[in-house]
């Protein structure tokens, strides 16, 4: 894959997503030196780097709820990065949609007796998905939104429709003023908008605005890939989408194929958009469909 030479010149975390789609052997190889980094959100909510998607975790009163599972080959060091913040078992494990890099760690937690919650697409997909664990099959699924208890509090599970995928989940903690966005959220990055699976960009707009609706500015957001952000980084976000979408449709208007617009470019100012796996070329192609 034309991308892979690129790996080397980007950051770590986006370079490994972009390793597991383009070569899953030497990427499993590349597990066993990813390191699982814990960082304190707020109160009882924790983020989790490592490899794929960004780990959410919330600390109950009796138990751990955690969001997104990355990758079995590092099932070990994620529950040993929780075991370090908390002595409370972990006891759920909710999937914001079905992408392997969310998803692939599901099995290992189930089969210490975590439950798998996810949308009812969500477990559609991977059920569908021959080289999915089968273990790692989501145990509870819902349709609309799910409040699953922590003790005391409860930890929110809203559905929004076909933006990123068909089963995006977004997550609210109670009281930590602090959410996960799932792939909802690719911090200053061209985002992947799988039309494959349910993904649209209008409602990938739509969603991302519902959402921030109900932020203030001080609401912290764990996003599916890059660092930490807050709700004006989303609106960078939105912005650039509708921004380089009306480029795409002008330029289409004008009679431009889609070849034509990717060799005409987007204007220079989103370059720094453009990384490994969504580069300008692929953005282009989603905007232009
Ligand atoms: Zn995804």
């Amino acid at each position: 894959m034309r991308g892979f030479k690129l790996v080397q010149l980007k950051q770590t975390a986006w370079a490994a997503l972009v390793l597991l789609v383009a070569a899953p052997a030497s990427a499993q190889a590349n597990l066993a030196e990813v390191e699982v980094k814990a960082t304190q959100v707020a109160g009882n909510v924790y983020m989790l780097t490592g490899m794929g998607g960004n780990i959410g975790v919330y600390v109950g009163d009796d138990g751990v709820v955690m969001i997104d599972a990355q990758y079995q080959g590092l099932a070990d060091k994620i529950t040993a990065a929780i075991a370090a913040v908390t002595e409370q078992p972990i006891k759920t494990l909710v999937n914001t949609h079905f992408h392997g890099d969310h998803t692939d760690g599901n099995a290992p937690f189930a089969r210490n007796g975590v439950m798998v919650v996810a949308h009812e697409n969500v477990k559609t997909r991977l059920a569908a998905n021959d080289k999915f664990d089968r273990d790692g099959l989501p145990k509870v699924t819902f349709s609309d939104g799910l409040e699953v208890k922590a003790g005391s509090q409860s930890v929110r599970l809203q559905h929004y429709p076909n933006g990123h995928t068909d089963g995006d989940v977004v997550v609210w903690f109670p009281q930590a003023n602090v959410i996960h966005a799932g792939d909802l959220f690719f911090v200053d990055r061209f985002p992947f908008i799988d039309l494959n699976a349910g993904g649209n960009v209008q409602g990938f707009i739509d969603n991302v605005r519902a959402v921030i609706a109900e932020l203030d500015t001080q609401t912290q957001i764990i996003p599916g890939h890059g660092p930490l952000s807050k709700r004006v980084d989303w609106l960078r976000l939105v912005h650039m989408i509708e921004a380089t979408r009306e480029e795409v449709l002008t330029l289409k208007q004008q009679g431009m194929s889609v070849e034509q617009v990717i060799e005409h470019g987007l204007s220079e100012q989103w370059q720094a958009w453009s990384w490994s796996f969504i580069n300008e070329e692929r953005w282009i192609r989603t905007l232009y469909q």
